[in-house]
């Protein structure tokens, strides 16, 4: 059997001020065919990875087309989405005929023309491979779930964690169902109930923990082959945008449809639940301040890169500096230009530096600080989910004012404290720890937080829903009107 394999991967903030061309796939990830290192797993192409884990075993014939993802942000230009999308495209021809196409896909793809890339690419898949052939996707949970996407698949299989943790057993899930069903053992029929709902859902915490829990065993229920929560990305302007239910049952659609609406219901009824609480930047830093147990970990969740943000804003450093905090670590923060200083000046200098808020509006304004530059690493690469490596490009740890902060100058949100240990900073030691990330800093910095707070923050990823100017998404949709 010979299958294909690819990924094209991006999660678009529509009100992020960052453009995303291909300068922004390139820097981040960009393989053409057949050049997919093999050093670990890339965040987007799980079943790649597990295609070469098991492909051999399968007996099947692998060929790999291109492997490109950006670092979430503004909309996705015209040009860069139509010649990554030809690209595949064009792999795929040269590849026919195949019996099988297992893509590592976001979901929240938004392109200048296109409100729903992946909808788009899954057609033209299929258009090309016919019905006969399997065609699956893994998707980030933070998808736009869209009734094109489910029609051209056969099968979509979404991560259930989020921090994302589970990416390759996702992978190997979406392989066992795209096997059975080459084989005609299963013959797999979609569900999908959209919760008319927009939530952000920790499964490091309780309801969630417990719910996807279950929906490991309702997997194993009769009829039932795979479970997915479309949890949506609350800040991507388009109709699909929002929490769906995804069952597929074999052969039948009435078990999928009955666990997908149970599912559906439970969901809309833990939704005041799932809203994690986030407090201001004083009651965050009073808190550290107020004594207990060290470091307090602080999210910037809406400055978060992760999520298409520059990660470049200022308000929580400025706030600690108004206030006197030392002992306060913060990062990444993305500023290419004061990287490229602090490294024309050397380790142990002292200047003045202009750090952050340049980018836009939600960024803040800049901070001008007398800083010392601590220790300098070029092309670094910090721990990611799952066990990937995410790349920070060179980096600098300066001093401001009693505080240490992380400069980068690859956009990248912060996933795990070696960001801060590999310049010689411990974050284990100090009282307040930033973090620009909303929730995947979990998985890691869990391990050294005494606690974890999440702060209300202007930018790019405000919780502030209700004041985004929405004009395609579908309404009523909790909590908006
Ligand atoms: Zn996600």
């Amino acid at each position: 059997m010979r299958v294909f394999t690819a990924s094209l991967s991006c999660e678009t903030n529509t009100f992020a001020p960052l453009p995303t061309g291909m300068a922004a796939f390139r820097e981040r990830v960009y393989y053409p065919k057949g050049t997919h290192p093999s050093d670990g797993m890339l965040h987007c192409a799980g079943p790649l990875w597990a295609l070469r884990q098991r492909g051999v075993s399968l007996g099947w014939e692998l060929i790999e087309g291109l492997v490109a993802s950006a670092m979430p942000g503004g909309t996705v230009t015209r040009a860069a989405y139509e010649a990554l999308r030809d690209e595949l495209l064009a792999d795929l021809r040269a590849a026919m005929p195949v019996d099988m196409v297992l893509l590592g896909l976001h979901g929240a793809m938004v392109a200048d023309g296109y409100d729903d890339c992946e909808g788009d690419l899954l057609r033209l898949v299929r258009e090309m491979v016919g019905p006969g052939a399997v065609v699956g996707a893994a998707l980030d949970p933070h998808c736009h779930l869209s009734a094109e996407m489910v029609a051209q698949a056969d099968l979509l299989v979404c991560f259930k964690e989020y921090p994302h943790t589970d990416i390759l057993e996702c992978a190997h899930q979406l392989i066992d169902l795209c096997a059975a069903k080459a084989a005609g053992r299963i013959r797999p029929v979609a569900s999908v109930v959209d919760c008319r709902m927009i939530a952000v859902m920790h499964s490091s915490r309780e309801p969630m923990r417990s719910f996807v829990d279950r929906l490991h065993v309702e997997e194993r229920g009769p009829g039932i082959l795979s479970v997915s929560i479309a949890h949506g990305f609350p800040w991507g302007d388009v109709a699909d945008m929002g929490t769906q239910v995804l069952v597929y049952s074999d052969a039948e659609a009435a078990p999928g449809e009955l666990l997908a609406r149970r599912l559906a219901d439970e969901l809309i009824g833990l939704r005041s639940q799932l809203r994690e609480e986030c407090v201001s930047i004083d009651v965050a830093i009073d808190a550290a301040l107020a004594g207990g147990s060290w470091p307090l970990v602080l999210a910037d969740s809406a400055d978060n890169a992760g999520g298409g943000a520059p990660g470049d804003s200022t308000f929580i450093l400025r706030r600690l500096l108004e206030r006197g905090v030392s002992q306060a670590a913060l990062g990444p923060l993305w500023d290419p230009m004061a990287v490229r200083l602090a490294f024309e000046a050397g380790e142990g200098a002292s200047l003045p530096m202009r750090i952050g808020g340049k980018v836009a509006a939600v960024s803040g304004q800049p901070l001008d600080a007398l800083c010392r530059v601590l220790a300098l690493k070029r092309d670094m690469l910090m721990s990611g989910l799952a066990g990937t490596k995410a790349p920070l490009g060179d980096c600098a740890l300066i001093d401001v004012e009693g505080v240490q902060v992380v400069l980068a100058s690859v956009r990248c949100q912060g996933l795990d404290p070696d960001l801060f240990i590999q310049l010689g900073c411990d974050p284990a030691g100090l009282q307040i720890v930033v973090v620009k990330s909303s929730q995947h800093f979990y998985a890691a910095f869990a391990k050294i937080a005494a606690r974890t707070l999440y702060v209300d923050t202007p930018g790019a990823l405000s919780m502030q829903l209700a004041a985004l100017p929405y004009r395609k998404i579908q309404r009523p949709k909790w909590p908006l009107a």
